[in-house]
């Protein structure tokens, strides 16, 4: 007999990814306890329990956690002295805190890779604007490079491409990672699930497409177009990566697979991922139900795709900055294959991931048509413009 159904699981944050974390939880009928700042974020309507506090601050989420008998996150940037403590008390606390302490940090990130000589492009760290401008005028530092945020980063945010000395304007005041310019070829991600017995999964390679404004995944196609050589290898990295790091649930990890046909990899995220929201449609196991089964020691689900996949982030209009309004709707809601899932956020503003639509198909060009027509038809808008 299972005693699982008693547990409380907690989630420190309740966006998107808690609200369809909870969603999978709740298939199981299990407890859910979610902590974030307002029980109007996307998790408030479909968790057990939530809990107004800060996953940024160390007695809530020592509070929280104290609550729970498995802690998980749905975002890296929380207080982590709070999880180690628990830790040292005996929570069980998934991903590690160490663990996500080299993650939350994009300098340690990239040390953690070449240490265990992992593929990575070349980097060096620097402390301040002054010194990256430094190292170009005595010509330590060449043109072109990318300037990430060692801490303050997502969705492309805290990124600079610096092609021309035009562009040293745009360098970040803040403590960085600095890296050549890569060419890249296909941008893809891999899914992988690890249970503390050991069992390793990995979902099938996605391939990414960005807005080029706003530097985030527009659409995502599983399967990759990739060789099957290409393929084995990149599950076979996805699966030492884990191991690497000794992390139990979800790790998400960014590839680039350069002009070269070398694969790199960019970075990793420790939780459900936007690179696998299709999952919920396309495959057997979601990789929200991958993560709760993997954390909970529970077998790990088939990884497989059962349809061809292509999956659209519904971000927020450009120009629009408030209250929510959903338009084309209905129109979308005609379309054979397409799943629609809406975060519930209040407001919207540009870019802002506000949904996603999967369109599932035997074809995954006719996915492709039916995504496109999806982005061009579903807008996020508000009743004032920006
Ligand atoms: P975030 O954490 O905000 O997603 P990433 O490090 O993944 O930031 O960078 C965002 C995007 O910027 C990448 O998906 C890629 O398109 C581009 N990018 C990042 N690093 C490089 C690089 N070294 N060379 C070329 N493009 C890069």
């Amino acid at each position: 007999m299972s005693t699982i159904n008693n547990l409380k699981i907690g989630v420190l944050g309740g966006g998107q990814l808690g609200k369809m974390f909870c969603i999978a939880a709740s298939n199981l009928h299990l407890n859910t306890y979610i902590l974030d700042r307002s029980a109007d974020f996307p998790a408030g309507t479909v968790c057990s329990k939530f809990i107004e506090g800060n996953f940024k601050d160390y007695d809530d989420v020592y509070r929280f956690g104290q609550q729970v008998d498995v802690l998980t996150i749905e975002i890296e940037h929380v207080n982590t002295d709070a999880l180690l403590q628990l830790e040292k008390e005996g929570k069980q606390i998934h991903p590690s805190p160490s663990a996500l302490n080299i993650i939350k940090d994009k300098g340690l990130q990239k040390q953690f890779y070449k240490e265990h000589q992992l593929p990575t492009s070349s980097f060096e760290l620097y402390d301040s604007k002054e010194a990256i401008l430094d190292a170009v005028n005595t010509g330590k530092l060449s043109l072109p490079f990318v300037q990430k945020s060692r801490t303050a980063g997502y969705d492309g945010k805290g990124v600079v491409v610096i092609k021309t000395m035009e562009d040293l304007d745009k360098v970040l005041a803040t403590a960085s990672v600095v890296e050549p310019l890569v060419a890249i070829q296909k941008e893809l991600a891999v899914i992988a699930a690890r249970s503390p017995k050991g069992e390793v999964k990995t979902f099938p390679v996605v391939e990414m497409e960005f807005n080029p404004t706003a530097n985030l995944v527009e659409y995502l196609f599983c399967p990759a177009n990739i060789s099957e050589s290409q393929d084995k290898a990149l599950h076979q990295l996805a699966a030492q990566i884990i191991e690497t790091y000794d992390i139990c649930g979800l790790l998400a990890i960014e590839f680039f697979l350069t002009t070269e046909n070398e694969v790199l990899i960019n970075e990793v995220a420790p939780r459900p991922h936007n690179s696998g929201h299709h999952t919920i449609d396309s495959a057997h196991t979601s990789q929200y139900e991958q993560h709760l089964r993997a954390i909970l020691n529970l077998p790990l689900g088939n990884t497989e795709n059962l349809q061809a996949a292509v999956m659209v982030n519904l971000l927020g209009e450009d120009g629009f900055k408030g209250a929510a309004q959903y338009t084309g709707l209905e129109d979308c809601l005609k379309i054979d294959g397409a799943h629609l899932h809406l975060y519930g956020k209040a407001e919207t503003k540009p870019f802002r991931k506000m949904g996603h639509a999967t369109v599932v198909d035997t074809d995954l060009q006719s996915a492709k048509r039916k995504a496109i027509h999806i982005k061009e038809t579903l807008k996020i808008i508000a009743s004032e413009s920006k």
